[in-house]
């Protein structure tokens, strides 16, 4: 799709303008409804369109020129605010942009998209502007955190959106909403410039509509960047050549734990167990492994990151950025007020117990022991991938759920990522691909390879899609 766009525009059959100006009209007709953006850059994107016109008209465009996207409302860019959809940072207006939207070059910003409060949840329900209908059945989530980025593009609000996935919010609501979500390598794909959740385990990825469109845009945003010291100087590949090589002989894994898993729905299991019959007519080799540590994922997960929240979240105090509580008395009260008044539900419950995790007398109890864990887990991946190129999996326990359903019960809602928090902690890539529907949902399928794999992931992701097309 974003190579068709980038033919229209090259052969002038429309304009960055007009195209602009038809996804502003979708979102004015549609968002309403599906409350996918917190921030429309009307004027911004008009202004950035016609830039990009002017240099398809001297025969410079590039891969991105004049082509309209979405940012989760996490990446800053100068001079728009970026709220973290958080009411602590209501008002904040960065004074530089990201690197990753930085090497989005010539492409037009339409505005920022919804997510959980800090990124902190799989719904978007802790958002401080209100929750993300799913395009599919408006009574539904449509996932989260990066919400708002899957709902843009599966209504066609946007091409593509960019997002960001520490426990798996780019790979659940891609698969929520029926569209490609990738989580990259640990370290592909500069941070500079994105809040940060939990440091260790956040990375940004791309919400396309099509594996081929994941493919181009990774292929510009990856690689190192001296502002980020966590992107090393590993060479990318060219991700859109990769995708015509064939997959031939690949050997796919299938974690046996994952089908263990007490809350995976009996049809989504059948479900998956069908697409991977599918999966086994193509010229690969499946067979069973074992990720024996899978279980301890979750409260590894829910121990590393909110330790990482705790911290990250300090630099919140009122001064600083964004809000500061009125009507206080002296410098404690300013950041005791302002805290207390700004930061959700989640987010305090966060700061909490990661502050106990990490307070002594309590350390080696919890976040040392997490951390230990977090290495089994870690070479339970390198020891399957001795035996296979890629393991397949669910991405979700069921499809998309009822907007209010889980919303209470934050146990609940920390195990929507039982299938996404192992690759996160061993810092490898997941890429959720969609194949198929159960009563009309979409369902998505998670393809988890080694560190620097993404090549890999997306040629038998663009096979799985050609069978579900
Ligand atoms: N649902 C997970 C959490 O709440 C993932 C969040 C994320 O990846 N940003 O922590």
């Amino acid at each position: 799709m974003l190579h068709e766009l980038r033919t229209q525009l090259d052969n002038k059959e429309v304009s960055s303008v007009e195209l602009t100006q038809q996804y502003l009209q979708r979102i004015k007709e549609r968002d309403e409804e599906l409350n996918a953006y917190v921030l429309t850059t009307e004027g911004y994107a008009l202004e950035l369109a016609k830039q990009a016109d002017a240099v398809i008209a001297e025969g410079e465009a590039t891969t991105f020129t004049g082509i309209p996207y979405a940012l989760k409302d996490v990446f800053c860019v100068e001079g728009i605010e970026t709220t973290a959809c958080s009411n602590i940072l209501k008002g904040y207006v960065p004074p530089y942009t990201a690197t990753s939207v930085e090497r989005i070059t010539g492409g037009v910003l339409l505005g920022k998209t919804n997510t959980d409060e800090f990124t902190m949840g799989a719904s978007t329900e802790t958002s401080a502007f209100g929750v993300t209908k799913n395009p599919y059945d408006t009574t539904r989530v449509a996932g989260g955190s990066s919400g708002g980025s899957a709902a843009a593009v599966a209504a066609e609000l946007a091409p593509f959106a960019m997002g960001t996935d520490t426990g798996g919010s780019i790979r659940q609501p891609a698969a929520f909403c029926g569209v490609v979500g990738l989580r990259p390598t640990y370290g592909r794909v500069s941070r500079y410039g994105v809040v940060s959740m939990a440091s260790s385990l956040d990375t940004i990825g791309p919400i396309t509509a099509t594996v081929h469109d994941m493919a181009l845009v990774m292929k510009e945003i990856s690689g190192q960047d001296d502002y980020d010291a966590t992107t090393p100087d590993v060479p990318v590949e060219n991700y859109v050549e990769k995708l015509d090589q064939p997959i031939d002989g690949m050997t796919i894994g299938i974690p046996k734990e994952y089908f263990e898993v007490e809350g995976l729905d009996v049809d989504m299991r059948k479900h998956i167990e069908g697409v991977i019959k599918e999966i086994e007519k193509l010229p690969v080799t499946i067979k069973e492994v074992s990720l024996p540590h899978t279980k301890y994922a979750i409260p590894t997960y829910y121990t590393i990151a909110p330790s990482e929240v705790s911290s990250n979240m300090s630099r919140y105090d009122g001064i600083k950025y964004g809000f500061r509580a009125h009507g206080v008395e002296d410098l404690m009260d300013i950041y005791k007020q302002s805290r207390a008044q700004g930061f959700g539900d989640e987010v305090k419950r966060r700061i909490m117990i990661g502050t106990h995790a990490l307070s002594s007398g309590y350390y080696d109890a919890y976040y040392d022991k997490a951390m230990r864990v977090r290495t089994l887990i870690r070479q339970d991946f390198i020891d399957a991938y001795k035996e296979v190129d890629v393991l397949l999996a669910p991405v979700t326990p069921t499809t998309a759920f009822v907007v209010g359903e889980k919303a209470n019960d934050p146990i609940q809602m920390y195990l929507e990522d039982v299938f996404l928090a192992p690759a996160s902690l061993a810092g490898v890539p997941g890429l959720s691909v969609p194949c198929g529907k159960l009563n009309d949902l979409p369902v998505g399928i998670q393809i988890i390879g080694p560190q620097w794999s993404e090549g890999i992931l997306l040629q038998l992701g663009q096979a799985i899609e050609n069978i579900y097309n």
